[in-house]
């Protein structure tokens, strides 16, 4: 079994579990529960074979004995449908308690959030000052490695730029998420994060490992990460708010340069771009964002080559359609419009909401497990099907289909000048009979 598959089947499991006891989000609280060597325990539990033997993993046994030491007779675990049903009961616990502790936060969160300490302001005006300089030196890097991509006018308006610390702003914005507004450069960063991480330092495993990280250099570009697995990395790690911007920032950047975003597969790109250039420079990023159109944009990158995204990047719908069909082909324009529509379907209930608070965290992520892009892979499978494609070959269909988007074009030109005729032809035979 490979990673991807260990991880489906895992996902699969405790989906089901989910369901039957009818509490959501059980994932998150899994990986909290055990915290060692995820992906071995994973496969030595779906290979669970009570009684408990020499492979049972440790955490497992430990937790088999601590239960068992602790229920009644008929409540052992003995076989797996009451292994089963003993982690459903321990979640059950952990999941009251954290629901319990949310409640609490929720009512703190209401005193605390017009009355800020004095040492809370104090670091947002530090924060803010790390992140503008972190800003800027971002905007330098994607107007230098994009300077081609870029529209000059961006560029222009960036290199203005004078003083981009009055670009950050740190307020209530009703959501965890951190977003930027292009036409104004700014970006906006949550003030809720300072709550929402004082709440997740109460975790236990809050800090347990400064060094945790979401990926490795093989796996930064593409991997299964989602926004859970980085709000997991935040706890582990023990980030401040400030660490936790930072690890979005770039992200951010890129759409205060032009990347564009809001629609799934711009911000596809837009994260894979920014993962690329993070590779390329040793920049930071969190390497969870947008995973699943992080992949389609991949897989299209690998269809028509890099140079080409690069420059789609940073352009609108309408000028993408435009500059496939010149540049690689009718069909190409055809297979990313099609596939633009069945994403923004999936797409728009995720983006269009707010996540507030801790609440906001579970909201996110299962709202963002709903979306599902089968459909698209189909699209792509089909297009490389149909057209077979090698290197060679996709530069021979190019030149065919320019051909035939030519002609295509010069009907459409044609067709008023005949019709302007038709009408002329018509208008002269009246004249000529009223005349009679
Ligand atoms: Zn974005």
């Amino acid at each position: 079994m490979n990673d991807y598959e260990t991880k489906k089947k895992f996902d699969d499991l405790f989906k089901y579990i989910e369901k039957k006891i009818e509490i959501p989000n059980l994932k998150i609280y899994y990986y909290d529960f055990y915290n060692q060597d995820t992906k071995k325990r994973i496969d030595e539990y779906l290979d669970y074979n009570l009684p408990i033997n020499e492979k049972t993993d440790d955490n497992i046994k430990e937790f088999v004995n601590y239960y068992n030491s602790n229920v009644d007779e008929n409540k052992k675990i003995t076989d797996k449908e009451s292994f089963i049903n003993a982690t459903k009961d321990t979640f059950k616990k952990e999941i009251n308690e954290l629901y319990k502790k949310q409640e609490d936060y929720k009512k703190e969160n209401l005193k605390q959030s017009h009355k800020l300490s004095k040492e809370t302001h104090e670091t947002i005006e530090k924060d803010k000052n790390r992140i503008s300089s972190l800003f800027k030196q971002y905007v330098d890097i994607i107007l230098n490695e994009y300077q081609n991509d870029i529209p000059n006018e961006i560029k222009n308006k960036l290199k203005g730029i004078n003083n981009f610390e009055d670009l950050i702003d740190i307020s209530e914005t009703e959501t965890i998420s951190l977003f930027a507004t292009p036409d104004d450069s700014m970006i906006h960063l949550p003030l809720q994060a300072y709550s929402v991480i004082k709440a997740l330092a109460t975790y236990e495993e809050y800090g347990t490992d400064k060094n945790h990280n979401t990926h490795t250099e093989e796996t930064m570009i593409v991997n299964d990460n989602t926004f859970r697995d980085f709000v997991r990395h935040v706890i582990i790690k023990g980030e401040t708010p400030a660490e936790y911007f930072e690890e979005i920032l770039l992200h951010e950047t890129m759409h205060v340069c032009g990347s564009k975003g809001k629609d799934a597969i711009s911000e596809g790109f837009t994260e894979l771009k920014t993962r690329e250039l993070a590779l390329k420079y040793n920049l930071n990023t969190s390497c969870c964002g947008y995973p699943k159109e992080l992949k389609i944009a991949y897989e299209l990158q690998e269809l028509f080559g890099k140079d080409i995204w690069d420059k789609l990047t940073f352009k609108s719908y309408g000028e993408r359609i435009e500059i496939l069909s010149n540049d690689i082909s009718y069909d190409a324009a055809k297979l990313y419009a099609d596939i633009y529509k069945i994403m923004e379907e999936q797409f728009e209930p995720y983006i269009n909401k707010k996540y507030p608070g801790i609440n906001g965290i579970i909201d996110k992520c299962n709202t963002y497990d709903e979306i599902n892009y089968q459909e698209v892979y189909r699209l792509i499978n089909d297009y490389k099907l149909n057209h077979n494609l090698t290197n060679n070959e996709l530069k021979k269909e190019t030149e065919k289909t320019k051909v035939l988007v030519y002609k295509k074009e010069g009907f459409t030109t044609i067709r008023p000048l005949i019709y302007g005729f038709i009408i002329t032809i018509g208008l002269l035979i009246i004249i000529f009979i009223l005349k009679k």
